[in-house]
């Protein structure tokens, strides 16, 4: 089963000029047209127009309420840690079956480990629900958000499963983080721990120019703590999104794994992770 991460939803409209880019229907038609089996949708936390057309629905809530039709979606929150109704909000995603939250440091302002977020990761933790962060150089303060921090986050909360994701790189253009993001990984690994709960993102990575940044994620990791997603659309509409998709299988293939491996790449460690079948 290919079980993909990583697919940004948004409403009909959020983008003036291609109004169906990131709906659903679109996703459900790239999965169709590809043959992916099941994938995880965001809630909509950014697009130009988004805000707008919400007209006050919270994200969440509009994510949950048009998913209905579409039972090989399944959802993933977007939350700001920093939020003083994050553990709230946590609290009623996960009982409406979303399976993890979203959280974008650069993007959302927070200090990855500011202790003002130590309840939302205890909350996480406690109810098994994945914490993902985009890693990767994106216009705040470096320090602020360098991979590094989320040591600092799961030393704190040992039970909390994180999924770094992308690497620490950005938009395939140089190394950014990765250096970073790999120690954390190794530091959390089977060589120290059999109970890790880090995870690899892979979303991105497997680029040509990353091929050996997706060789050394996957040999530190173990295909088992490695998640493939697709960024779905991002952001040129599904001819484009299939094509990139089509290179970055090349690029895995590339490295001649055992099939298992990359079976688990593709779908069984999140659906191990995540319990959905
Ligand atoms: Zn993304």
């Amino acid at each position: 089963m290919t079980f993909y991460n990583h697919c940004h939803v948004f409403p009909h409209g959020a983008f003036p000029d291609a109004p169906e880019l990131g709906t659903l229907p679109e996703l459900d038609l790239f999965m169709k047209d590809n043959g992916v089996d099941k994938a995880v949708a965001f809630a909509p936390f950014w697009g130009p127009r988004t805000r707008e057309i919400l007209d006050g629905e919270e994200i969440n809530a509009w994510l949950l309420r048009n998913l209905e039709p579409y039972p090989n979606i399944v959802g993933a929150m977007a939350v700001n840690p920093t939020d003083p109704k994050a553990c709230e909000i946590v609290e009623e995603y996960h009982r409406k079956g979303f399976i993890g939250i979203k959280t974008h440091p650069a993007a959302m302002r927070f200090q990855i480990d500011d202790p003002a977020c130590d309840d939302f990761y205890a909350c996480a933790a406690e109810l098994g629900l994945f914490v993902l962060f985009h890693t990767g150089v994106h216009g705040w303060v470096l320090s602020k958000y360098q991979p590094l921090l989320i040591d600092n986050v799961v030393c704190r909360h040992p039970n909390v499963t994180v999924i770094i994701e992308h690497m620490g790189t950005s938009d395939g253009i140089g190394r950014g983080f990765f250096d970073q993001a790999l120690a954390v990984i190794t530091n959390h690994s089977n060589r120290w721990r059999t109970d890790g709960g880090v995870y690899a993102g892979l979303t991105g990575l497997a680029k040509p120019q990353h091929r050996q940044l997706l060789a050394d994620t996957i040999a530190q990791a173990g295909p088992e703590r490695c998640i493939f997603g697709l960024d779905w659309p991002h952001m040129e509409g599904n001819a484009r999104a299939r094509d990139r998709y089509r290179m970055e299988l090349d690029v895995l293939r590339s490295l001649r794994l055992p099939q298992a491996a990359e079976d688990t790449i593709l779908g069984g460690a999140l659906s191990a992770l995540t319990g959905v079948q």
